[in-house]
């Protein structure tokens, strides 16, 4: 059984190394601060006895050789980043439930036949440079020639990053998209608080929502407010309508399915005594199925066409971005939910609303992801916490399913 003190100690002294000043934990990728972080888990790797590697793009990998060299590998960890001021959990737990896991596996005496390898990820966060980076580099998403285009919030490539953090500037076996791996397995805190309010040990997530974002433009007429009521050409209360109309929907209908946003809205001329002309607003649908973007799609094409004859103004609509929803590998979620049953765990199948690294491996590798339950939901906050029973039931979880995959 995974040692729940162990891990929370582990944790706890990864949260100190910091960036100083600011509340919580701030390590973002390639700085000292995550260079001590790395080495700190470098050494508990090796405390571990696994083998330990830092790849050219700054992944910290732990090796545990399998019998079997044919085999495939078995992968878990998560990010080693934070955002600025952020918990000590979110990836951190991720990567600390593995390595325990790893420690199981080995300290049984029963090796697996595949290597099992533990891995912790930097740039997940989009703190410095775009999220998802250290990832994307991993799977082969992003290369060689990339290392001079992607910059971080202050204009310093990739390339002169790594450089600086004492890597080589070149991807030599950084892309390993051409591995047989069986599975890639990341444990995560839920960013939410079902599984604490219904009393369930772990999550096994099917899929991670995608984000479709388009932009409305709606166009009226511009007029004084003295416009009798009934003649307007009013851009805005046709944009207003259409977003309530389908907030309402969305929120009777698609109940933990899916949701809808919109965080922008202006009007023009957006003057006080000026019927508006123009309003342009922003659409933001989430969900783990693209089923329900297209029903929504659908919805909000009804919908224009319905205010257009209502309001009299003219709507247009354009796609600002199109993420996929990511599903995970239906034989891992198997092996999950399996491996809950035999550790006596209740768990649970949910999707997850934030993106992770996980998305990135899903197009190279099968993939399966856990929650463990967060108290109150926090997340990117100091305020975030579990408790060690969680990491303990989130490592023993790990194992488990690694050693049903490894078997099949
Ligand atoms: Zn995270």
């Amino acid at each position: 059984m995974a040692n729940a003190e162990r891990m929370e100690a582990q944790l706890k002294a990864l949260s100190l190394i910091s960036e100083q000043g600011e509340e919580g934990t701030t390590r973002l990728s390639y700085t000292p601060e995550y260079r001590k972080g790395a080495d700190y888990i470098k050494k508990l790797m090796e405390e571990a006895g696994l083998t330990v590697r830092e790849d050219a793009a700054g992944l910290v990998w732990g090796l545990l050789p399998g019998t079997d060299p044919d085999a495939p590998k078995l992968i878990s960890g998560s990010h080693l980043d934070t955002v600025r001021c952020s918990g000590f959990y979110d990836g951190q737990a991720g990567i600390i439930c593995a390595l325990e896991a790893a420690r199981m596996i080995k300290e049984s005496g029963k090796p697996l036949k595949g290597d099992f390898e533990v891995v912790a990820i930097p740039m997940e966060e989009g703190a410095r440079f775009p999220n998802l980076t250290g990832s994307k580099l991993a799977a082969g998403v992003l290369k060689e020639a990339d290392l001079d285009l992607v910059k971080d919030t202050e204009g310093t490539t990739l390339r002169e990053a790594m450089l600086s953090y004492g890597l080589t500037g070149k991807l030599d076996g950084v892309d390993r998209s051409k591995e047989k791996v069986k599975a890639f397995i990341e444990l995560h805190m839920e960013q939410g608080t079902l599984l604490e309010d219904e009393g369930i040990d772990l999550g096994v997530v099917d899929g991670i929502f995608g984000c479709y974002w388009k932009t409305i433009t709606v166009r009226g007429e511009v007029s004084h407010p003295s416009t009798p009521m009934a003649k307007r050409k009013d851009a805005g209360l046709a944009a207003c309508r259409i977003v309530s109309d389908l907030s309402e929907h969305v929120a009777k209908n698609y109940v933990g399915k899916a949701t809808v946003t919109c965080g922008k809205m202006d009007f023009h001329p957006g003057e006080i005594n000026a019927i508006p002309s123009r309003a342009v607003f922003s659409v933001d649908f989430r969900s783990g199925d693209k089923k329900n973007f297209d029903e929504l799609d659908a919805y909000l094409a009804e919908k224009i066409a319905q205010v257009e004859k209502d309001y009299r103004v003219k709507v247009e609509q354009e796609v600002f971005s199109n993420t996929p929803p990511t599903p995970n590998t239906p034989a891992i979620m198997n092996a999950l939910t399996t491996g809950a049953k035999n550790l006596g765990l209740k768990s649970v199948v949910l999707p997850s609303g934030a993106g992770h690294d996980t998305m990135i491996f899903a197009k190279i590798w099968p993939t399966g992801m856990i929650f463990i339950p967060s108290h109150e939901g926090y997340t990117h906050s100091p305020r975030e916490y579990t408790d060690p029973k969680n990491l303990a039931n989130g490592a023993d979880l790990i194992a488990e399913a690694i050693r049903i995959l490894d078997a099949q």
